[in-house]
């Protein structure tokens, strides 16, 4: 869910005006002084006995179902967030806003402009949406919170690009907010990557130019849309920036690629005349938005909205040297303060700039929105974090229960739910092992790792134990690519223990779906982990996550008690390969020794509610605090 790639240092390319037409050719190049770069541093049988249903632990399984461009005359009103120094009181407001300057340069004409609504600032208690059935709310039911527009701001979206589980969560959230009332809008560059499918079912929306930060260019900004179970896709068009294979290439291309799609994001917004209640952006990629709001487009109609910015991943943040990011963003000055944007002497990051405008910051656990406060977890943004956190929270990632589902699941050998999943999960089992050339054995503990292969995952805990691991009853099964240390040290696994061992060194949605199915336990020791989704998905298909204490890992995976069979998987806190070790071999021996229990507890796991209705539900109460009129 972010830049995953340290970067070479070379110039950063522009481009010449774009033609009219609906894509664009890239061309020349302006190149500001792209002075460094820096790296995104870092993003037996089978189961003969069945169990009875895990059921008085688990909750009931088997019931549960479940306008123009940014203004014509954009009087930038500085909004400077305070000093963090200065107002240690937690509670200090937002950015105030100091002084108005006539600012930016003139963009596209801007159409309609509505009356801002006006904005109470004490917010409103919400009511907590009542728990629904997993199945899909009928669309009679009457809504229990009033509507909100949302426009969702980020760099990824499955089905169209993903690359980890941002891609999943701006898939997911908006379709499921659609159905707890909401206007979802979800704005994305159009990649060259997408699909042709898709391509092919984008309607042209408009197109508009729009000048960007200091280069004396007019940018084309072209409209492209695809309207899916009632969320609208808005991809920006412009094939100088996004033609190329993969969303995140390098730094020095990303910073001016991100920083163009921020502020076209908002100009598109006017431009179409859609005037959100909120703007929910993503991960660096479109921190720059609430700065933007805050600044260049603050009277222009979409300043009225609210603005939340979600943490997919602290450790991408998006740092480049200022002479750089003010070339590409023409923001004022003052946002290249301390307070924001500046960082150490000479950088810029545009997360750091967004938290500090943004008017509430989520993060994808509870968790982790503590963790990051802290010089551990905090990536050097801990005293910033800790001085905006009156606006901070964390609200747990769900699954999309469509996309996941092994009752329904295209890619699994054999389809099960909670009531047959003894009888059916093992047969998965035997498919995967055929599949990756695995001795097929439904009585080996299959183990499966299904990761980007990158130093925050935890593989150096894993690769020192393999050999441990490989005891004759175990299989291990890992899919992912990544740091080349680590994939090729699956690689040499594979060789090394033949038949036991699978290293598949790839990206594969529906062998990943497969694995979640086959696989008995799925380990997830990561170093950090926000959320983490693979443990979700492990438990919804009934395979048992070994997770470490961390983030989403410890808020989702309750750990598994020997003495009263409560629990969801298997833990350990200290990120230590012993630790890790220990915690599979307790899985094994419930695995081996107790399969009564074990059993019991894949049913409690597919029967513990994973989905987006709860977590979806906990932004709409922030929508609405933000917005209580
Ligand atoms: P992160 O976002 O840090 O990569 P998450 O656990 O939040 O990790 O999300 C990872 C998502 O990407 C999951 O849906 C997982 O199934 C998927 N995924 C990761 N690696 C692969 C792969 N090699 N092939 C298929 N899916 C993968």
């Amino acid at each position: 869910m972010a830049n995953k790639k340290a970067q070479p240092k070379k110039q950063a390319a522009a481009a010449k005006p774009a033609p009219a037409a609906v894509t664009k050719p890239a061309a020349e190049k302006a190149a500001p002084a792209a002075k460094k770069a820096e790296p995104a541093a870092e993003k037996t049988a089978p189961a003969t006995k069945k169990a009875e249903p895990a059921a008085e632990k688990a909750a009931p399984a088997a019931k549960k179902a479940e306008s123009a461009a940014e203004k014509a005359k954009p009087a930038a009103k500085k909004a400077e967030p305070a000093a963090e120094k200065a107002k240690p009181a937690a509670k200090k407001a937002k950015p105030a806003a100091k002084k108005a300057k006539p600012a930016a340069k003139k963009a596209t004409p801007a159409p309609a402009t509505e009356e801002p609504k006006p904005v109470v600032e004490e917010p409103k208690p919400v009511e907590q949406e009542p728990v629904q059935p997993k199945e899909e709310a009928p669309m009679e039911q009457p809504y229990t919170t009033p509507r909100r527009s949302i426009a969702f701001i980020g760099s990824e979206c499955h089905p169209f690009v993903k690359t980890g589980g941002l891609g999943d969560v701006m898939y997911a959230l908006p379709r499921e907010l659609v159905k707890q009332n909401c206007d979802v809008r979800v704005i994305l560059p159009r990649y060259a990557c997408i699909p042709q499918k898709y391509q092919d079912q984008m309607v042209y929306r408009g197109e508009f130019y729009m000048d960007l930060g200091e280069t004396g260019r007019s940018y084309y900004v072209g409209i492209m849309e695809y309207i899916c179970d009632g969320v609208v896709y808005d991809f920006i068009d412009n094939q100088e920036f996004f033609s190329a294979g993969n969303p995140y290439i390098s730094l020095v291309d990303d910073i001016p690629k991100y920083c163009y799609f921020s502020k076209a994001a908002l100009a598109a917004l006017n431009f179409m005349n859609w005037i959100p209640d909120i703007i929910h952006c993503h991960d660096w990629q479109a921190a720059l938005v609430p700065v933007y709001l805050r600044t260049l487009f603050q009277d222009s109609p979409v300043g009225r909205a609210k603005t939340v910015l979600t943490i997919h991943n602290l450790r991408f943040q998006g740092i480049y040297n200022i002479p750089t990011l003010r070339y590409w963003t023409g923001l004022p000055e003052e946002v290249f303060s301390m307070g924001a944007l500046k960082q150490g002497y000479e950088d810029a990051n545009m997360l750091k700039g967004g938290l500090a405008y943004a008017d509430r910051i989520t993060t994808v656990s509870g968790t982790y929105a503590w963790e990051i406060q802290t010089p551990e977890y905090g990536e050097q943004l801990e005293d910033h974090l800790r001085y905006h956190s009156y606006k901070l929270r964390g609200i747990v990632n769900g699954i999309d229960y469509g996309m996941w589902n092994p009752a329904t699941d295209p890619a699994l050998a054999v389809n099960y739910d909670i009531t047959n999943v003894l009888d059916h999960k093992w047969e998965n089992k035997l498919a995967l092992q055929q599949e990756l050339g695995l001795v097929q054995d439904q009585g080996k503990f299959v183990i499966g790792l299904i990761s980007r292969l990158t130093n925050q995952k935890g593989l150096d805990l894993v690769n020192a134990i393999v050999p441990e691991l490989m005891d004759g009853n175990t299989q291990v099964i890992v899919l992912g690519t990544g740091d080349k240390q680590y994939e090729d040290t699956f690689r040499y696994y594979e060789n090394a223990y033949r038949g036991m061992f699978s290293a598949c060194i790839q990206y594969d949605e529906s062998r990943a779906h497969r694995i979640y199915a086959g696989a008995d336990a799925l380990l997830v020791p990561s170093r950090f982990e926000p959320c983490g989704l693979t443990q979700l998905n492990a438990m919804h298909y009934g395979t048992l996550p070994i997770v470490r204490e961390t983030g989403g890992l410890k808020d989702t995976v309750e750990p598994y008690n020997i003495f009263t069979g409560d629990g969801n998987g298997f833990t350990f806190d200290q990120y230590d390969a012993g630790l890790l070790l220990d915690a599979i071999n307790r899985a094994k021996t419930e695995y081996f020794v107790n399969r009564y229990h074990w059993d019991e507890v894949v049913q409690r796991d597919m029967a513990k509610d994973v989905s987006w209705q709860n977590s979806a539900s906990q932004y709409k109460d922030l929508y609405l605090e933000l917005t209580p009129w």
